[in-house]
């Protein structure tokens, strides 16, 4: 069943406390990756939910909605578009600012990688504050991108992300404490 598969993944997630930092209780999904059976499931989740909803782009923010985001595209017949930290990119850029706990980041994306009028799904490993995904629905909004959802694996529901996400629907398979 569908909650055996989200159990199955849900246990296939490692969390590291105090990483990078004292306090952080780290989600790390590289133990999923381990798990060939839990990581199909993941994908699978995804791609039953977004596969009839005509998405022609699935935009995954650096560095682990890289890992979850190109399989996801390719089974729903949509392009990948990566989100990527400041100039990593070598073509021409459009950037989006968003605040950290200490100071600022900035999220860069190819011009010329979508087209106004495009349907996107946007992909992350995890939602905590909600800025990260945010700042890749301003990106697309901004050149005309209907940004359909955002999608993770896990959701920190004690940091209110989702309520800064406004009424964007955000869909998750994981929520941890
Ligand atoms: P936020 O912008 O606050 O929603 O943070 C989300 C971004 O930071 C995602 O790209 C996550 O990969 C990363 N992140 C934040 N908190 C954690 C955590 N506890 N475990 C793993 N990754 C995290």
């Amino acid at each position: 069943s569908e909650d055996q598969r989200i159990a199955k993944i849900s246990s296939a997630i490692r969390v590291i406390p105090d990483f990078p930092k004292p306090g952080i209780m780290f989600q790390d999904i590289t133990t999923l990756l381990l798990e060939p059976k839990a990581f199909k499931d993941t994908i699978d989740l995804f791609v039953e939910r977004y596969k009839d909803k005509n998405i022609s782009v699935v935009a995954g923010i650096e560095a682990r909605g890289f890992i979850f985001g190109p399989p996801i595209a390719l089974s729903i017949g949509a392009k990948f578009v990566p989100m990527r930290k400041p100039k990593k990119l070598p073509g021409e850029v459009i950037s989006e600012e968003y605040s950290l706990e200490y100071g600022t980041d900035k999220m860069e994306m190819h011009v010329g990688a979508v087209q106004s009028g495009e349907r996107a799904l946007i992909i992350d490993d995890l939602i905590a504050t909600g800025g990260t995904l945010c700042a890749a629905i301003r990106l697309l909004e901004r050149v005309g991108v209907e940004v359909v959802e955002c999608a993770c694996v896990i959701e920190l529901p004690e940091l209110k992300g989702r309520d800064r996400l406004g009424d964007k629907p955000l869909f998750v398979l994981v929520s941890a404490v």
